[in-house]
């Protein structure tokens, strides 16, 4: 019995087209650079984003943590909002790989705030860390986009104080697809951008890290360093090259079922939508009845084969992906209609 599954886009199990590619992919030694699927998968997704070169690692904190070391050295401190992932959910990796430490910006959802981030710089006072570099986060794990123009804002800002920009780009083809927009429009304001296979375009594993020719190589040794030299690993770009080709092309599915989801969750009288972060595959919402019992709910759901996440920061995330249909979505909701 499959599970209809609300948690995150991260459940994406592979399509049979994905295990066929798996089980015929061409393979070689990828730390000699060898593997032809993975040089494929890295060309292809250097071209897709706008950049040199292309690195393939094995999750997203990977390409994060990696970007990071790469353009940092230890002491340097590094801008990133609050609520943005690589402070948020990588463990504290920064400290401990990287050695820098972190200036926090307060959170925006994605969107950066050009005063505050320009107050955040250190000048060269000798008491002062140097400031090594600055991350975006495009789309927002909110569930909302960050807008180009402030991206572009915080790119010239940058580049006039000669800071590189990372971006977290774990969701760049959902913020794409939003604003209509090729992904590698929005990789141009930023030095290196990360991406992930394994969320909503159903690899089974496997991030991309992008920039330029330099900065790659630099990245390959460090990346070998970080124990993420993988042999064959043309097993996992096989499928991640169905991932760019095929699977970011069909987000505005999940796109317009969240919608759906939201519209219809309405319906029951029970949530109340959050209308600001419905950009892409998520809905947000809160619990408009008194007299509601959470672990109840989640069992009940579980009983009738849903999974979901239980509430934070009083907002349920239901997220919508390939495994997730219109029908399953109706399901949810005459499920719920019925809970008592
Ligand atoms: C999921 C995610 C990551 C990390 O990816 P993993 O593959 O889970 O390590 C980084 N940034 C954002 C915005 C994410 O949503």
């Amino acid at each position: 019995m499959k599970w209809i599954d609300f948690r995150s886009d991260t459940v994406t199990e592979p399509t049979e087209e994905m295990l066929d590619a798996m089980r015929n992919a061409e393979v070689g030694d990828d730390v000699y650079e060898e593997d032809p699927t993975v040089n494929k998968l890295q060309k292809e997704s250097a071209i897709l984003m706008g950049k040199e070169a292309a690195l393939f690692v094995p999750t997203g904190t990977f390409a994060n943590q990696l970007s990071i070391l790469t353009h940092t050295s230890m002491g340097d401190e590094i801008i990133v909002s609050k609520d943005n992932h690589i402070f948020l959910y990588e463990v504290g990796a920064s400290a401990v790989i990287s050695s820098v430490q972190l200036q926090l910006l307060g959170a925006g959802n994605g969107k950066v705030d050009i005063d505050e981030l320009e107050s955040s710089y250190r000048s060269s006072d000798i008491h002062f860390p140097r400031t090594g570099l600055v991350c975006i986060e495009n789309a927002h794990s909110s569930g909302t986009v960050m807008a180009l123009d402030n991206m572009r804002e915080v790119f010239e800002s940058t580049r006039a104080a000669k800071i590189p920009v990372h971006l977290d780009g774990a969701r760049i083809f959902n913020a794409s697809v939003f604003l209509n927009i090729d992904p590698a429009r929005l990789a141009a304001y930023a030095d290196s951008v990360m991406f992930c296979l394994s969320k909503g375009l159903c690899s089974p594993a496997g991030s991309i890290l992008a920039g330029s020719g330099s900065f790659v190589r630099k990245a390959r040794k460090y990346r070998k360093m970080m124990g993420g030299g993988m042999r064959q690993a043309g097993y996992l770009a096989a499928p991640g090259l169905i991932s760019i080709d095929k699977m970011a092309l069909r987000l505005e599915e999940d796109h317009s079922n969240a919608k759906y989801l939201a519209s219809r969750l309405e319906e029951t009288g029970l949530f109340s939508v959050n209308k600001d972060k419905l950009d892409i595959n998520m809905v947000f919402c809160g619990i408009s009845q008194k007299s509601f019992d959470e672990d109840d709910f989640i069992d009940y759901l579980k009983k009738n084969n849903i999974k979901i996440h239980p509430i934070h920061d009083n907002e349920y995330r239901f997220v919508t992906h390939y495994w997730i249909t219109k029908e399953n979505i109706d399901y949810f909701v005459e499920v719920i209609k019925k809970f008592k």
